[in-house]
Formats: C-alpha cells, sequence, structure tokens
C-alpha cells in the first residue's frame, strides 16, 4: 500500500477555547477545543467541537450554508439524535423541539432503560424457538398439546396435495415440519423432566 504524503496538519487545537468546554456535537465527551464558526452569517460566533467533529462539521460546511444557527443545530441533532443531547433544548433560539422525540426517537433509550431495571423473565422466549414458534403463529410460554393442535392445521393447510402440488406448499410444509420438530423435542423433554423431577 502507498503511504500518502504527510500533510500539514490542517486543524491545531484553538489556545483561545475555554477550558473544559465539551465539545458541541451532541453526545459527545471529548474536549471542544477546535472551533467553527456557526454560520456564515456570525463567523465570530462558534461552535466548539473535538477534532473529529470540527472534521465533520467543516466537511459539512456547504450543506450547512444558508442554514440559521437553529437550523444547523436542528440538523447536528437529527444526526446523533439517538444520543443524549449535550446542549439544552433551544439554547440558540429555537424552542419548538419535541424533546422526548429528539432525544430516543426510536425508543433506543427507553428499551435500554427498561433492560437495565427488568430482571431476567423465566417465561422469555427461548431463542432458538422464536423462529419456530413464529412459523407455528404461536407465543411462549405454549404446551406440548398446543405445538400439536396446531401443527395439524398448519400441515392441512400447507400439504401440497392441498395446494395443487405447489412447490411453494412444499417449502411451507417443509418449514412447518422443522419447526414443529424442534418445540416438540423440546417440550417433550420438558415433560420428561417435571415426570422425573
Ligand atoms: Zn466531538
Amino acid at each position: 500500500m502507498m503511504r500518502r504524503p504527510t500533510r500539514p496538519r490542517a486543524y491545531a487545537p484553538d489556545p483561545a477555547a475555554p477550558p473544559g468546554r465539551p465539545c458541541d456535537m451532541p453526545g459527545c465527551h471529548e474536549a471542544g477545543e477546535y472551533r467553527a464558526p456557526k454560520s456564515r452569517t456570525s463567523l465570530n460566533d462558534y461552535h466548539w467541537f473535538c477534532l473529529e467533529h470540527v472534521r465533520a462539521y467543516n466537511a459539512g460546511w456547504d450543506f450547512y450554508k444558508g442554514m440559521s444557527p437553529a437550523e444547523v443545530e436542528a440538523q447536528l441533532r437529527a444526526d446523533t439524535s439517538w444520543q443524549r443531547p449535550t446542549w439544552p433544548i433551544g439554547s440558540l433560539g429555537h424552542t419548538a423541539w419535541d424533546e422526548d422525540v429528539l432525544r430516543d426517537p426510536l425508543h433506543i433509550l427507553a428499551a435500554a432503560r427498561m433492560k437495565g431495571t427488568q430482571r431476567p423473565d423465566p417465561h422469555q422466549t427461548p431463542a432458538e424457538l422464536r423462529g419456530p414458534l413464529a412459523t407455528l403463529g404461536l407465543s411462549w410460554p405454549t404446551t406440548l398439546d398446543a405445538v400439536k393442535t396446531r401443527y395439524k392445521e398448519l400441515a392441512k393447510r400447507h400439504h401440497p396435495d392441498a395446494n395443487g402440488g405447489s412447490r411453494d406448499a412444499e417449502e411451507r410444509l417443509k418449514t412447518i415440519n422443522l419447526a414443529y420438530a424442534a418445540l416438540r423435542s423440546r417440550l417433550g423433554n420438558e415433560v420428561r423432566v417435571a415426570a422425573t423431577g
């Protein structure tokens, strides 16, 4: 591999950086040692970023061109809103944001919080049975009887003979058979364990 010629450093920490100031990129905890003008109309008003984010910001300068500071802020938030913003909402004069949606648009944080507080559920679906259960349209926990009943229904409905010898039906029946075998073996074992215990 060819080594690229070393270029002079395009960025250096700004001596005027406010000490201890964090990077302005929401969710970033690096020091904000590099400054970038907030907009073309307020070149003396700066964001402070870490090296990675000042590069990203400057690379996006043309993209941000013509946006107001509030719009740029919104854009930065939209790019990173799965992380907790470090800016107070509306710090740039815009207050119309739905704080919760911006902070957690995909409910990832909420899910993570729940995960942290919930104890493991003994009724939680065993991972290896999720596919088979979905194939048979059953939910966990279930019983061997319920599985057998559903299997008979589905096997009848998807049997190639009932579908004009359809290849698709044949494939579906194979999948159903596999799902049934997996569930039967698991539930059959549980019945035996219960009987001998
Ligand atoms: Zn940063």
